[in-house]
């Protein structure tokens, strides 16, 4: 199962499981998360230590380099 905020694995017996009053469920892998979700209301994208921050600047990066090679 994977953190619905950092996107990072979560192992088994560990992390805490939030249901929403309209049946959305979320994982998180601690309370740092589940906070930065549901009281601070952050996004994940702009979070530095999510992966889905890391995976955006994978992306770009790559993109950016793509970009240039074909540049010719
Ligand atoms: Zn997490």
């Amino acid at each position: 199962m994977k953190c619905s905020f950092c996107g990072y694995e979560i192992s088994k017996g560990k992390g805490l499981l939030f249901v929403k009053a309209n049946g959305t469920i979320y994982s998180f892998c601690s309370s740092k998360c589940k906070k930065n979700l549901l009281k601070l209301r952050r996004k994940p994208r702009k979070i530095k230590w999510t992966s889905e921050y890391r995976k955006e600047k994978t992306i770009k990066k790559k993109a950016s380099k793509s970009s240039k090679t074909t540049n010719k």
